[in-house]
């Protein structure tokens, strides 16, 4: 069983993207696109929600911005996390910056998994009153 560590924000910022056509495209402020430029800009790597083929959810990562629109907006499902934990410390184990978005559950499980803090790791999560299953 995990035991709970009760945690306080170190600081609190509130921020949106400077670019009207990406907050319309986003589901709030488009805060996750800001976050994922900067980390593309570095030559890192990008996991995310998109949508799969058959319109259910699963998630992925990306490398370049002209791949971003598909992790933008909210998906009310859950997402398959398939191999991406994994894939996931195979780039931090190259060293390489590494932006994980997700719901809470999604990223508290992302953490057991890895087992240490990597500085090269950004994780996001969102605001989230649960995701009902596909
Ligand atoms: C399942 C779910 C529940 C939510 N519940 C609330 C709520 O109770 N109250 C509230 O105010 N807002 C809620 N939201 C909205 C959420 O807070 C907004 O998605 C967030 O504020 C958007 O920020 P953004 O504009 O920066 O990102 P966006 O560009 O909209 O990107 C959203 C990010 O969320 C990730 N994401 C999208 N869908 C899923 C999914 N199904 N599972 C995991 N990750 C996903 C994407 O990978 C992307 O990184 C919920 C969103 C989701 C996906």
């Amino acid at each position: 069983m995990n035991k709970l560590r009760p945690r306080y924000p170190l600081a609190s910022y509130a921020f949106m993207h400077k670019d009207q056509s990406i907050r319309k495209k986003s589901s709030t402020a488009g805060a996750f696109v800001a976050l994922s430029e900067n980390i593309l800009s570095k030559g890192g790597v990008v996991f995310g929600c998109a949508f799969d083929t058959d319109w259910s959810v699963k998630h992925i990562y990306i490398e370049n911005k002209d791949e971003l629109a598909q992790l933008v907006g909210s998906k009310y499902l859950q997402s398959r996390i398939e191999g991406s934990f994994k894939d996931c410390r195979s780039f931090l184990k190259e060293g390489r910056y590494v932006l994980f978005s997700g719901t809470p559950c999604q990223i508290a499980g992302l953490k057991n998994y890895l087992g240490k803090d990597y500085d090269t790791l950004l994780c996001v999560d969102l605001i989230c009153h649960g995701v009902p299953a596909p």
